[in-house]
């Protein structure tokens, strides 16, 4: 009973965050406007897509990673928005990258003075507020041992020498003090690294340009990022299926059906470098400077916040089961999936009304935890 209720109050908070996210981002449909827009709803469910609506989808390379953009709506506006999402997710690489000559964490890393924009003062903030909740699980200073590690491109680990002289890792608090408009410089010997939040703030900017439009939805994949905005064409919410870690691109362990709300997903089968039998993968643990000894192969997020879905995927895989779920119960304010080294898949309880696990999958057992 008491479960029931704790499930109720997750889930209609979460939803409730869609919502303000929603109405927050868009703009406020006068009551007028909103009733029609109710029965044309009623109507499209009835009759089908209207014969103007039609989707339009493009697959660009960004971000170091695939991406994907399905629009639903107008034909007209959806091509155009679709340039304009391609060309901010491209802009805001030219800010956030790390290895991009001449973006702003370049410079920054490089020792330069640089007066922040408005997005990237946030994403500083918000990235170090996250480090902070997360006891440092996650730390956007990791940046010289990821430029060590080199996962994708070395074809041996580092040594211990080499990992043990850049620890302990600078501490990222002073990146609250990031003011927009304000000159910013890094400590001595601190670089950022954000690959663990930049695709979920992008995606975040992407939909609020796609909310603002009068499209009926979109789902939007940057690489472990997707993002559904409104609905699928028949008025369905967007389903997201859930990878098997050891499966082919094809097999799947769960589908989620969501609209309004964001997915990131951070396991050790993406980036990594396999050597004499030892998985590496391109998540490391801030204070051993090793790839993290998880029990855990993958973890879903999914929340109303895009980079506080990535950030939390990151850190929550560096954490591991226990304390994640530990961690869950706290923050109250987004669900999980977990996919276990022993074949378990662990999804919150908040899920429980738009998750389907595929069961039988791949020799796993399945679960909803409270
Ligand atoms: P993701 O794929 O979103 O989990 O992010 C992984 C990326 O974040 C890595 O490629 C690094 O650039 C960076 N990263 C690795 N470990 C951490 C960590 N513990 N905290 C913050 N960022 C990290
Ligand atoms: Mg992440």
């Amino acid at each position: 009973m008491q479960k029931n209720g704790q499930n109720e109050e997750r889930k209609s908070r979460l939803l409730a965050c869609a919502k303000q996210n929603r109405a927050g981002c868009g703009r406020l449909l006068p009551l007028r406007l909103a009733a029609a827009a109710v029965l044309a709803a009623a109507l499209l469910a009835l009759f089908g897509c209207s014969a103007k609506e039609t989707e339009v989808s493009e697959t660009f390379f960004v971000m170091d990673t695939v991406a994907s953009l399905r629009l639903i709506g107008d034909k007209e506006q959806a091509e155009s928005l679709l340039e304009q999402a391609a060309a901010l997710a491209q802009e805001l690489e030219a800010r956030w990258s790390r290895t991009l000559p001449d973006s702003s964490i370049d410079r920054l890393n490089a020792g330069e003075t640089v007066v922040l924009d408005q997005e990237t003062a946030a994403l500083l903030a918000q990235a170090a507020a996250l480090s902070v909740e997360t006891g440092g699980a996650f730390t956007p200073t990791v940046s010289p041992l990821v430029e060590l590690w080199n996962i994708g491109e070395a074809d041996s680990p580092p040594s211990r020498e080499e990992i043990a002289a850049l620890l302990p890792l600078p501490s990222p608090d002073f990146l609250a003090q990031a003011r927009a408009g304000q000159p910013f410089s890094l400590p001595e010997g601190c670089r950022l690294d954000l690959g663990g939040v930049a695709k979920g703030e992008a995606a975040n900017r992407i939909c609020v340009l796609l909310r603002e439009s009068s499209l009926r939805g979109a789902l939007l994949v940057l690489g472990g990022q997707v993002s559904c905005v409104g609905t699928r064409a028949d008025g369905e919410p967007w389903r997201i299926a859930l990878r098997d870690p050891d499966g082919q691109q094809g097999e799947t362990l769960a589908e989620l059906r969501l609209t309004d709300l964001h997915i990131a997903t951070s396991g050790d089968y993406e980036r990594y470098l396999d050597f004499e039998g030892v998985r590496y993968c391109h998540i490391l643990d801030p204070e051993t400077g090793w790839p993290p000894e998880t029990d855990l192969r993958s973890v879903t997020v999914v929340s109303s916040d895009g980079a506080r879905a990535d950030g939390l995927s990151t850190a929550l895989f560096v954490m591991g089961l226990e304390p994640s779920l530990a961690f869950w119960r706290e923050a109250g304010d987004f669900e999980a999936v977990f996919v276990t080294s022993d074949r378990r898949v662990i999804a919150t309880e908040g899920l429980a009304d738009c998750l389907s696990f595929s069961n039988g999958a791949g020799g796993y057992r399945f679960e909803f935890t409270a």
